[in-house]
């Protein structure tokens, strides 16, 4: 045993060839050695070779990785400019402003050759005008859903239009939402007089509006759930700020009472009872009146 031992040895250290040394130091570094006992040195030599190749397969697995990364960012924002691109030629008014998805830190730090590939819609500002033909189709709305990193989405048009599918479920970080008819050369609303009932925004259904969990300020013409929902608004649990251009129902107040979160209501006079009686029912709210017909 200790003679097979014996025929290859090499220093523990700095992986010497000491078949020529019965023992003692490595004449090389120094380290001490004996052949009885097998463990004060190896019987292979030392392989740096295995050391260069697993860190230049380390590196390799680094370059792929970020190179992944980066042509995935890529072909995201390519893909987000496109469907930007598609809406501009329709509405040439439309505003959309762009910021990194990437942690500021992360962010800040990067070349902008690299930086830009992480930067994705976060801001579209919409007007439109059904009275002089121009409106929000369905193939518009599937071009504003591509931009899922929105976190602010601003629609208003000038009068009633066609009714459209207004599904916003895949803008999950979506925190300031507005929906509005306005009047036109002003940004007061439209009363509910002039805008149908039927129009498009007027209520978004609630299997729409439920998954926009981080939405803080919601901001509509009519109120944004149908009576039969209610009893669901408060399951927006951060939403802070409500701002309805219509008066608030009995059951409308009750249900915005309910809403963890809310800081501010602004809301169409109450026709036919106190004011005050809503803002005693919402503590801690501070409630404010919009003029009716305004
Ligand atoms: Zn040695």
């Amino acid at each position: 045993m200790v003679g097979e031992a014996s025929t290859t040895r090499y220093c523990r250290k700095c992986g010497f060839d000491l078949r020529a040394h019965e023992g003692g130091v490595c004449p090389e570094c120094g380290r001490a050695f004996s052949l009885v006992d097998p463990k004060s040195f190896r019987r292979r030599p030392l392989r740096r070779h295995r050391w260069v190749k697993r860190v230049a397969l380390l590196f390799l697995f680094l370059v792929l990785s970020l190179g992944g990364v980066w042509g995935w960012a890529r072909h995201g924002r390519l893909a987000e400019e496109e469907a930007i691109g598609r809406l501009t030629t329709k509405f040439p008014r439309l505003q959309c402003k762009t910021a990194s998805i990437l942690p500021p830190w992360v962010a800040d730090h990067m070349p902008p050759v690299l930086g830009n590939e992480f930067k994705r819609a976060r801001e579209f500002t919409l007007v439109f005008s059904p009275r002089h033909g121009s409106t929000l189709g369905s193939s518009d709305v599937e071009e504003i859903r591509r931009l899922v990193h929105l976190r602010t989405l601003d629609l208003r048009w000038d009068a009633a239009h066609k009714d459209v599918a207004l599904d916003l479920t895949p803008l999950t970080e979506l925190e300031t939402l507005t929906m509005l008819s306005v009047s036109p050369d002003s940004n007061t609303y439209l009363p509910a007089s002039i805008v149908s009932l039927q129009a498009w925004g007027a209520r978004l259904p609630i299997e729409a509006l439920m998954p926009l969990r981080n939405l803080q300020e919601l901001t509509c013409t009519q109120f944004p759930v149908a009576d039969k929902d209610l009893d669901k608004l408060p399951q927006l649990a951060h939403l802070m700020e409500l701002d309805v251009g219509d008066p608030l129902s009995d059951f409308q107040v009750e249900a915005v009472s309910k809403l963890p979160s809310l800081k501010i209501l602004h809301c169409g006079t109450p026709i036919g009872f106190d004011p005050d009686r809503i803002k005693k029912r919402l503590p801690g709210v501070k409630v404010e009146f919009y003029p009716n017909g305004e």
